[in-house]
């Protein structure tokens, strides 16, 4: 017999602690408890559904029991589930590595395994320090332990991540136990500091970067950067040409560039990674969310030729990377992001974000001069709206309100289900998601801000 709802209820205040949530808030609240899900839409306990508006958080890619990725997973479960990769090998973890080289920015040729993108993150951060250290085996002097990161980066949530990371909110409470980073600021213009114009101010950004990366040329381990978007800070979208500069300033002065693919890797943007837009190959590249399809935790970090080869040594020489996880290339998972790869190129799911993409584009220009929109930000099918108590002078409403969180609940009784950061409303479809659901998706979460603004 199955469990009511209202117990489930109860025991799910009573027992689970549920993450990036103010649980005090969230026990009064009843969220949906989801119980199955057809396609691109999340089924309750109470029978209720909502199409899934973020992708069940940015890694969904083809809707939820998709017969190809169920049948990849349930022949693999025939086989084996899982074994380690410490030493040993499994059929599923091989052919998928291979398929990604295949796929990724050129130079990318090495497929280390992990299962989550703070992970991924962490590998590519541990990887690009030793690497350095075993190249050159400290003979030149130099010590390289200096990152560079991007103001209101984010890269997950373990504390080599957070020191990457650059936002107060999330990262604040942790900073006594952080090592030291060299931020660059973010090449984004909405709420310029005083005594720029937007221009201005890029062009400022891009002067920093160029500062601060000649200023530690000789100390840094790498320059870890999100192509493109920089999804939690609020979908930030990055001028054209900066990754590109980016990646040209790093190579001129000799620094790995860590490209951090997570959110934005696995056709968001309207390419399989972000990275091919400015035509920029990174020395490590960091997957993850959409990697296996939204289905099962698995991550991956490439990396080059040339940074592999400072790990080749005598087994007694020390050079190994140490560090590995339990369930690192899990074989289910494995599975499913063969089958997720495979669905990626059957269904033409790029051409479909790009379509989607500007389906989203004429469907929010409905509210493009509303009083409390701030700024629609896009790329790909990756968006973010910014609600703003002033347009004119981008004043954010008090954060007491809660207001993006408001919208959520509005949606919410629409049948859509989205999540916030902050004020910023994000929607993110499902790239292989159908054009009739992502305009359902755009007209509910226009009604959802304007009824929760309207008593404002
Ligand atoms: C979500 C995210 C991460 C962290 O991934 P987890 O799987 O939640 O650990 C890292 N980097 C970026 C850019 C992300 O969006």
């Amino acid at each position: 017999m199955s469990t009511s709802s209202a117990t489930l209820r109860e025991w799910d205040n009573q027992f689970v602690w549920h993450p990036f949530t103010p649980m005090l808030a969230y026990r009064d609240e009843g969220a949906p408890i989801i119980e199955s899900a057809d396609g691109f839409f999340l089924i309750d306990v109470e029978g209720r559904r909502y199409l899934d508006g973020i992708s069940s958080l940015w890694c969904n890619v083809h809707g939820h029991r998709v017969p190809e990725i169920d049948r990849a997973i349930r022949e693999q479960l025939d086989r084996v589930s899982h074994t380690t990769l410490l030493g040993l090998s499994s059929v599923p973890s091989i052919e998928l590595a291979r398929a990604l080289v295949a796929r990724a920015p050129r130079g990318l040729t090495k497929v280390f395994y992990s299962d989550s993108g703070a992970t991924s993150v962490e590998v590519a951060l541990k990887i690009a320090y030793q690497y350095h250290t075993q190249k050159t085996g400290g003979a030149d002097g130099t010590r390289r332990d200096r990152f560079l990161c991007l103001g209101s980066a984010y890269h997950g949530d373990t504390l080599g991540t957070v020191s990457v990371g650059n936002i107060a909110q999330f990262h604040a409470a942790y900073r006594d136990l952080l090592f030291q980073t060299v931020m660059v600021p973010a090449p984004v213009a909405f709420r310029t500091p005083a005594g720029y114009t937007p221009a201005a101010y890029l062009e400022h950004c891009f002067a920093e970067l160029e500062r601060l990366i000649v200023e530690n040329r000789d100390r840094a381990a790498g320059f870890i950067i999100e192509p493109l978007v920089q999804g939690a800070a609020g979908m930030l979208v990055h001028p054209p040409g900066y990754l590109a500069r980016v990646r040209a300033l790093t190579r001129e002065h000799g620094i790995p560039l860590i490209a951090d693919e997570v959110a934005v890797g696995f056709g968001r943007t309207g390419t399989l990674f972000a990275c091919e837009q400015e035509n920029v190959s990174p020395d490590l590249l960091c997957t993850a969310k959409g990697l296996t399809g939204g289905y099962l935790p698995l991550a991956a970090t490439l990396a080059t030729d040339e940074i592999y080869n400072a790990f080749l040594a005598a087994p007694h020489e020390g050079k190994t990377f140490f560090h590995g996880h339990t369930y690192t290339g899990n074989a289910l998972a494995c599975a499913a992001a063969l089958a997720s790869l495979q669905l990626l190129d059957d269904n033409r799911v790029l051409d479909n974000v790009r379509a989607n993409a500007q389906r989203i584009a004429e469907r929010l220009t409905a509210i493009q001069t509303s009083p409390f929109v701030g700024e629609i930000r896009q790329k790909g099918t990756m968006v973010g709206i910014e609600l703003v108590r002033d347009r004119k002078t981008a004043e954010p409403f008090p954060a007491a309100l809660r207001l993006g969180h408001q919208v959520t609940l509005a949606a919410r009784m629409r049948g859509v289900i989205i999540r916030p950061l902050g004020d910023v409303i994000v929607l993110m479809p499902a790239p292989a998601m159908p054009g009739e659901l992502v305009d359902r998706l755009c007209d509910v979460a226009i009604k959802a801000i304007e009824e929760a603004t309207a008593a404002l």
